[in-house]
C-alpha cells in the first residue's frame, strides 16, 4: 500500500501556507528556500503559489488525485509537516478531508491505511509498516 498523500496532493492546492518569517532565513536556521516564498504579514511569509484563489503551492510537484510530492519535502514548512491525513493517525483530519472534497476526491477513511491483500499484491510494507500476509 502505497502512502495515500503519494496520490493525492490536495491540501498543497488548497490552503494558503504561511509560516513565520524565520523558517525561511538560513541564518537563523531556517531551511526553507527564500525564493520559494514571499511576504505575508508583518511577521509571516507564504509559500509561493498560495496566497491566490486557486492556490496551489510553487513546490508541489504533483498530478493531484493521482500523483504527488512536495519537492522540497525534507526542509517544508513546519505547518504543512503538521497536517495530518485522515486517519494516519488514528483520527479524521478536517483539513485533509476539505482539501479532497474540494478536488473531487473522497475523504480518506480508515480502510485506507490498513494493509488489504486485494488490494496490494507488491511486499512494500503500508504506511503503518505492516507487512503483507506470508502464505504458510
Ligand atoms: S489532502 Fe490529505 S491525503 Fe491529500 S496530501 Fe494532504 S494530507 Fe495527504
Ligand atoms: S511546501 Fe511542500 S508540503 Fe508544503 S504546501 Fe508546498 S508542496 Fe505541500
Amino acid at each position: 500500500m502505497r502512502h495515500p498523500c503519494l496520490t493525492c496532493g490536495a491540501c498543497c492546492a488548497h490552503f494558503r501556507v504561511s509560516f513565520h518569517w524565520s523558517e525561511a532565513d538560513a541564518s537563523l536556521g531556517g531551511t526553507v528556500p527564500i525564493e520559494l516564498t514571499e511576504p505575508l504579514r508583518r511577521h509571516e511569509r507564504v509559500m509561493r503559489g498560495t496566497s491566490q484563489p486557486s492556490p496551489r503551492c510553487i513546490a508541489l510537484d504533483a498530478e493531484i488525485g493521482v500523483r504527488s510530492r512536495c519537492s522540497i519535502h525534507p526542509i517544508r514548512p513546519s505547518v504543512c509537516a503538521a497536517v495530518p491525513a485522515s486517519w494516519e493517525f488514528g483520527a479524521p483530519s478536517p483539513q485533509c478531508d476539505k482539501s479532497r472534497i474540494a478536488h473531487g476526491l473522497a475523504p480518506l477513511t480508515p480502510a485506507d491505511w490498513a494493509w488489504d491483500e486485494a488490494a496490494n499484491d507488491g511486499d512494500d510494507p503500508d504506511d503503518n509498516g505492516n507487512l503483507p500476509p506470508i502464505a504458510a
